[in-house]
């Protein structure tokens, strides 16, 4: 009860735009609830708005019975957003300590050895076996994802709101962090958590809601729900147009690229050939060097050693792993973002849209991959990570050329969205372009790719076809 969530009628617009429409949801102790809803449907907007982030809502909030104007201030709810809020540059610690006051001995002395103490405490309420000392650079996205939500248990967090955090981890990362936020829930604490993952969301939560333009469309006990039932329920508005295709047998053409023994970037030596109309797929974990593979394959990194070999054209177009520091600008309209051509290092290169045809273009693409809002003038800062997604996907699509280097292309995008992007890669298999498919999402690999890798020290493995994959345990497998 005392930390029981209510939210009445919670409504929020940003300018002209409504973005919640008169939510109503209660939160209780011992509930781990899986939050879902398509990209920019308004999960991350209802999180913030508890957290203090944005103010000037209409409706009610409270907890433990009392009404508050946001829960910023409470020790006892925590936010994980996707910028967890640690600096790199310091150890855990000095990262566990930041915004405490410190543990002092003897008036003004501090007491290091009892903060390392309480340090260490609080790694082992998430199951982080690290010293203390190490510094929070030398830790894996997952590892950072841990101390920041340590930080908040030994805070004495009994409510955690997680935002999509697991969307940007390898899956071991993603497992100890969804493993230790159930640790919590079952000690009596309550989890919020968003995520697209069906996998996840159906091995720890209790409750799903789902959220869909803003209203809420489904609250429900998880029992019950298997993975085919999960997706009926969030796809189930247009299901039919959603459904996943059957993969064609088309007959690989002509080599469009071929690396023979390259070395670059921490990667090496690699071989590999992209042919016209298939789909390889390569994945590994984290420091793997599994994206340096795909920089070597798009050009934009310049091998040291070896020989790099491009058939068909010749050009290639890359979605860049990480859309929220390379994937576009946030000031430009999506339209804008869409339609440059490449990434220019300094901005003051963009260039303005060079002419109507590009902006006709750059519309139906807005259309064909439903960016959400519609509006082709919006800026891209505004969009929801998913739809920024698209936008990137889009801008790759524009270019039309004979190799696509995709990294993670179903990060952080909603099932259907997934669905949409598997659809768009069947077609560009089908037109005769050659795909290169970066990921650590197994289910891109069993959704598209003809034949697959695992890259591990910078070395690519042996090659399994569709068909052998559907067979393996890939989560084994890695
Ligand atoms: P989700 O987290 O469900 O993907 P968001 O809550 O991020 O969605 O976004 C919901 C809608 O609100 C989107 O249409 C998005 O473009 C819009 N939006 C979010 N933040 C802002 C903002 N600061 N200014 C204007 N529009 C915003
Ligand atoms: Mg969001």
């Amino acid at each position: 009860m005392a930390h029981d969530i209510e939210i009445r009628g919670l409504t929020k617009s940003f300018g002209s735009h409504a973005v919640l429409h008169g939510i109503d949801l209660r939160f209780g102790e011992g509930e781990f609830i899986g939050l879902m809803g398509p990209n920019g449907a308004g999960k991350s907007t209802l999180i913030k708005i508890l957290a203090g982030v944005y103010g000037g809502y209409a409706g009610e909030l409270r907890i433990g019975g009392a009404q508050v104007s946001s829960l910023a201030a409470r020790s006892d709810v925590g936010f994980i957003h996707q910028d967890l809020g640690l600096v790199d540059d310091l150890s855990i610690v000095d990262n566990l300590r930041m915004g405490e006051a410190p543990l002092r001995r003897f008036g003004a002395l501090l007491d290091h050895r009892a903060e390392a103490r309480a340090a260490a405490q609080a790694l082992e309420l998430v199951g982080l076996d690290r010293p203390v000392e190490t510094l929070v650079s030398a830790l894996s996205p997952g590892e950072k994802t841990l101390v920041a939500v340590g930080r908040l248990l030994a805070r004495g967090a009994r409510v955690l709101v997680v935002d999509e955090a697991t969307s940007t981890l390898s899956s071991g990362d993603a497992q100890r962090l969804i493993g230790s936020l159930k640790r919590t829930v079952d000690a009596g604490a309550t989890v919020i958590m968003v995520s697209h993952k069906l996998s996840e969301i159906l091995a720890v939560c209790d409750r799903i809601v789902v959220i869909l333009d803003g209203r809420l469309v489904e609250d429900r006990p998880i029992g019950g729900l298997d993975r085919d039932g999960l997706v009926r329920l969030l796809v189930a508005r247009d299901a039919e147009a959603h459904a996943l295709e059957e993969r064609e047998a088309i007959e690989p053409g002509e080599p469009l690229l071929e690396l023979d023994g390259v070395c670059g970037g921490r990667v090496g030596p690699v071989s590999l050939t992209v042919r016209a109309g298939e789909v390889v797929g390569l994945t590994g974990l984290a420091g793997s060097g599994l994206h340096d593979v795909a920089l070597l394959a798009n050009g934009s990194i310049r091998p040291a050693d070896g020989r790099v070999r491009r058939g068909g054209d010749g050009r290639t177009a890359l979605v860049p792993p990480y859309r929220e520091r390379q994937g576009g600008f946030d000031d430009q309209s999506i339209v804008e973002n869409l339609a440059i051509s490449a990434l220019p290092r300094w901005r003051s290169a963009v260039r303005l849209l060079r002419g109507a045809a590009e902006r006709t273009d750059a519309e139906a693409m807005v259309r064909r991959l439903a960016v959400s809002p519609r509006d082709p003038d919006r800026a891209y800062g505004d969009l929801s990570g998913g739809n920024k997604q698209k936008v990137v996907f889009g801008r790759a699509l524009l270019r039309a050329p004979g190799l696509y280097v995709l990294c993670e292309p179903t990060r952080g995008v909603d099932v259907q969205t997934r669905r949409e992007i598997y659809r768009l890669i069947f077609e560009l298999r089908r037109s005769g372009a050659g795909v290169l498919m970066v990921t650590s999402d197994f289910e891109d690999l069993a959704a598209v790719a003809d034949r697959m890798a695992v890259v591990d020290d910078g070395r690519i493995g042996a090659f399994i076809s569709a068909d052998d994959l559907a067979n393996t345990d890939l989560e084994a497998f890695v």
